[in-house]
């Protein structure tokens, strides 16, 4: 009996100390949040130069911490963006390249290690509200890529049957998306509560304002740009919300807030898009408009208070840098392509020009180094209800530092740049090795339902 009891303590502490010997959460260790709205243009916040809509709330994060001028999302489309900041690794090196819809059967592979794996594996509790849109069937949901609570939507607000699910049930088919906002906000305080004597992780993802956009009637007519100010309006109070919890438990200082937005406004829904702020076109295109985003981040023990950086960020940052300031391992041969953003968090600069790629579906598009932008040959687009039109062009470059609104290709006259910059823009791309074909799948288009079944049509 005694001999028992001690094989089984020896085995626990065995068991114990090599499931992850590096990992160590402390007390130190700050809770994350992280608010993430959707098709949020870079024009739509007043701490980012918006007159017609008032975001005081959104805005004391900077304030009280830092804001990115020059940040970008993974992708300038919903599904491809979100794998990316919660695997920190460009999507096309799981072939999650566009956009799922309900008749898509395929998700982010459980293979990927999520930021929520991550911290769950380094005892953080782990919680999602909102969209998810990482895949609708079971193997794809949350708490199979490393959250314990979920409660949400599974795929933009727009596509079939708009459904509330918490975990793996769904427990509402017909949500009322006026007042999703605030539903969602009521569970990402709830959750707060729950775990405020432990540490945690957040992942708030509002559906709005992606189209069709909604308000609540406590905020109709509060903004001066319509319903989309509304809604931004309202985003702003469910952020308030959120700090005050934090304020009222105690947590304000110890967890790190960051608001950011998944790719840029869908210009074609006009009145009901955002705006870009100046930046060139938006939503699905990857120009500025459509990949960089506003991104407001504080965190009282490593963020100074109301710093302003234009070091190039992205979403694919916060899975290493996450890692860091929690003290959590990053299992060995993970290949990541975001870089520990700390020192940039603190103030800091790189030290050298970061480099970054522009991916549409498989297809590389577009490469940023320091200032520079090189963008490659498109053929065009016509114009559709959801797509806005493009003339073909060739090569262009633009100085972005200067030229923000990318309005003036200098390509002819920097010709020895511009090949330099496609000479490692083609290095870093052939370093990712042989990409995976997409997995994004429409069943409808594809009839892979009828390949599936062996059904020669
Ligand atoms: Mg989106």
């Amino acid at each position: 009996m005694h001999i028992h009891t001690k094989y089984l303590i020896l085995l626990l502490v065995l068991f114990t100390s090599c499931k992850s010997p590096k990992s160590s959460s402390s007390e130190n260790s700050p809770n994350i949040i992280f608010i993430f709205a959707d098709d949020l243009g870079y024009g739509d916040l007043s701490s980012y130069g918006a007159k017609d809509i008032s975001t005081p709330n959104i805005d004391f994060i900077a304030e009280n911490g830092i804001k990115f001028t020059d940040f970008y999302s993974v992708s300038s489309v919903c599904t491809p963006s979100r794998a990316g900041m919660l695997t920190g690794r460009l999507p096309q090196r799981f072939g999650l390249n566009g956009v799922l819809f309900p008749d898509s059967h395929t998700g982010m592979p459980s293979s990927e290690y999520t930021i929520a794996e991550l911290l769950k594996d380094n005892n953080y509790r782990t919680g999602m509200v909102g969209k998810w849109h990482l895949g609708h069937k079971h193997e794809y949901l949350p708490l199979q890529q490393g959250f314990d609570f979920f409660f949400g939507i599974p795929y933009s607000n727009d596509m079939a049957s708009t459904v509330y699910f918490r975990g793996n049930n769904v427990i509402d088919h017909f949500p009322d998306q006026s007042l999703m906002t605030k539903k969602l906000t009521d569970e990402a305080l709830k959750f707060i509560e729950l775990n405020s004597k432990n540490q945690f992780y957040l992942y708030v993802a509002h559906p709005m304002p992606h189209v069709p956009i909604y308000a609540s009637e406590d905020f109709i007519g509060t903004s001066k740009r319509g319903l989309y100010g509304d809604v931004i309006q309202e985003l702003d109070w469910s952020v308030g919300k959120i700090l005050n919890k934090l304020d009222e438990m105690k947590l304000l200082e110890n967890t790190m807030v960051i608001f950011s937005s998944d790719n840029g406004p869908w210009l074609t829904m006009k009145e009901m898009g955002g705006s870009s702020g100046g930046l060139r076109n938006g939503k699905m295109y990857t120009f500025e408009g459509g990949m960089r985003v506003p991104t407001l981040a504080m965190y009282k023990g490593l963020i100074p208070v109301g710093i302003e950086t234009n070091e190039i960020a992205s979403q694919l940052d916060w899975f290493p840098t996450f890692a860091s300031i929690t003290n959590s391992e990053i299992p060995e041969n993970m290949i990541l392509d975001g870089l520990d953003i700390r020192e940039i968090l603190k103030g800091n600069s790189f030290g050298f020009e970061r480099d970054y790629l522009f991916f549409d579906y498989e297809k590389l598009e577009a490469y940023r180094k320091g200032d520079w932008k090189i963008k490659l040959p498109y053929q065009g687009w016509p114009g559709s209800w959801y797509k806005s039109p493009i003339d073909a062009h060739d090569t262009l470059l633009f100085n972005l530092s200067e030229d923000p609104g990318e309005k003036n290709n200098i390509f002819e006259y920097n010709k020895v740049l511009a090949r330099k910059l496609a000479d490692s823009m083609i290095k870093k791309y052939d370093d990712m090795g042989e990409l995976p074909n997409s997995i994004v799948i429409r069943t409808d288009a594809d009839e892979s339902h009828l390949r599936e079944l062996n059904i020669e049509k």
